[in-house]
């Protein structure tokens, strides 16, 4: 029997024993073990009641057996459900509500909380803990250390992972096993992943970065995981000599620049540094040059489509773009009018086999970004050169219409960000009485300084046509992120709503 995705990510871990997993306080988990741990997961989550098709939701800390329930999930021919683990009980509410998966896995510190959630909504909680404890673990103990995978096709579920909510509420997309594998082939291949890789991963695995490709790449390829809990820059400094690779949001880098021991020697064996799910500076893109000599190879994907375009290995990783589509993957900007010019902006459509299935119980919302002939909207802005590069401009959402005026915040931003003691900027519309929308401009210092508002924008008086000029700006010690390095500019949005009223 076959199950597409375990086949091909777990099934070789059997009798591997090098390790697949080393840990912060140096543990090391071989292939071998992993499976049998997953095994041992899988019956018991069997007995639990799990059956093919159902939901598995867990909001636990990242650990071995947290990356295992993904496994067990995908091998029972179940659907793995991961959730942010910073989300509150009231946010679980609304996944688990939506998703009504059959078990919800959760932190033991947080089971007095959530019990009544998964109850009301007809999940069974079990508990799992941030070093494996927990109820799981004692199902799992003395379960057998083998099984048979659930037969599973290309075209069944393997995930539904919801999307971050940076612009409204989370969606679920439903992802298929040839969705996933598709995408873990390409990016493995191009990125020249094989076994003798030591992948340092600081991401979370809740998050399709960290969870598929980082996770599945390493292991479609048999290589090695440095499997850390979240980003810690002292931690990642010390373990860095023993990787080969490293995944990570732009934070990651720009926190690794901020240590004067993140230099040539620490990183001048490392083969490749991949940055993305958040925009990463072209400041950052030079400055990590200047400091390593590593290009990072920047890539653009989302929930929905994994990863759709990236930066090449062995050409010109340029700065400030996302590279080119994938191989297999179909990319085209469209405008009001049906496709844009080249170099006009459009919102980015992409179609491909790594494109999901459309989103769990929200028909309407799959219908308007999901046409029939498979292109998915993506929601972004972007431009194509001549060269094949995609350049992302912005969310579509983010766009400001002043004065009947299109106005695209990067543009905005990157001019404010090069302005003497600038550090970041995030440009926003706000209501206006006159204008509809007016520019607004939220600025963060560079460390040290105190940023004068008038300053900053007379800077830009002589640089951009007066309607794109924000109208007025503040100044905040950091942009509000989610989790994944996203700046959320509808917090923005709503906290500075009335400012022009
Ligand atoms: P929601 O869809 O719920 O509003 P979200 O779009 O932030 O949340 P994700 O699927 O996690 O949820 O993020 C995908 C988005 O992240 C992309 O659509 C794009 O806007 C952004 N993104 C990802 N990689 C890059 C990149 N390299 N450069 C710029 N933006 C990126
Ligand atoms: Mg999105």
């Amino acid at each position: 029997m076959t199950n597409t995705l375990f086949d091909a990510l777990f099934t070789p871990l059997s009798g591997r024993e090098t390790a697949l997993l080393i840990l912060a306080d140096g543990r090391e988990i071989t292939g071998d073990a992993f499976l049998r741990l997953v095994s041992r997961q899988a019956h018991a989550l069997r007995v639990a009641g799990v059956l093919p098709g159902d939901r598995v939701a867990v909001q636990v800390a990242k650990s071995p057996e947290a990356l295992a329930v993904y496994a067990a999930t995908v091998g029972l021919g179940a659907v793995f459900l991961p959730l942010n683990t910073a989300y509150t009980p009231e946010e679980v509410e609304y996944f688990l509500g939506n998703a009504t998966p059959r078990v919800f896995l959760c932190d033991p510190v947080r089971q007095a909380a959530l019990a009544p959630v998964a109850a009301r909504n007809g999940a069974r909680l079990i508990t799992l803990g941030a070093t494996g404890g927990g109820e799981l673990a004692e199902l799992a103990a003395g379960q057998p250390d083998s099984f048979a995978p659930v037969a599973r096709g290309a075209g069944d579920l393997a995930a539904i992972l919801y999307t971050s909510g940076t612009t409204g509420r989370s969606k679920g997309a439903m992802l298929s096993h040839g969705n996933l594998l598709s995408n873990a082939q390409v990016l493995a291949d191009l990125w020249h992943f094989t076994k003798d890789d030591v992948l340092l991963h600081a991401l979370p695995i809740f998050h399709t970065h960290g969870l598929f490709v980082a996770s599945n790449i390493s292991l479609l390829t048999g290589g090695a995981m440095i499997f850390l809990p979240g980003f810690d820059a002292d931690q990642v400094i010390g373990l860095l000599p023993r990787a080969t690779a490293m995944m990570g949001v732009p934070t990651f880098y720009t926190r690794l620049l901020d240590d004067a021991r993140f230099d040539r020697a620490l990183t001048g064996h490392m083969r490749l540094f991949v940055s993305g799910s958040a925009p990463l500076l072209a400041e950052t893109h030079r400055e990590f040059e200047a400091r390593t000599s590593h290009r990072i190879l920047e890539r653009y994907g989302m929930t929905e489509t994994n990863m759709n375009t990236s930066n090449p290995y062995a050409g010109d990783r340029r700065a400030g773009t996302v590279g080119q589509p994938l191989p297999g993957v179909e990319l085209r900007l469209m405008g009001e009018a049906g496709a844009v010019a080249s170099g006009e902006v459009g919102v980015i459509e992409v179609r491909g086999p790594n494109v999901f299935q459309g989103y769990w119980q929200m028909p309407e919302k799959t219908r308007e970004e999901l046409r029939e002939n498979g292109w998915f909207i993506t929601g972004d802005l972007g431009t194509l050169d001549s060269d094949g590069y995609v350049t992302i401009v912005g969310r579509a959402k983010d766009l400001i219409i002043s004065g009947g005026f299109n106005i695209y915040p990067k543009e905005v931003e990157m001019l404010l960000d090069e302005l003497p003691g600038v550090l970041e900027s995030a440009v926003i519309g706000l209501p206006h009485p006159d204008f509809g929308e007016a520019v607004f401009a939220v600025l963060t210092p560079q460390k040290g300084v105190i940023l004068d508002t008038q300053a900053v924008l007379a800077g830009l008086r002589d640089r951009l046509a007066r309607f794109k000029q924000p109208k007025a700006a503040i100044v905040l010690a950091d942009l509000p992120r989610n989790t994944m390095g996203k700046v959320q500019k509808n917090l923005l949005r709503a906290e500075y709503a009335g400012w022009f009223k």
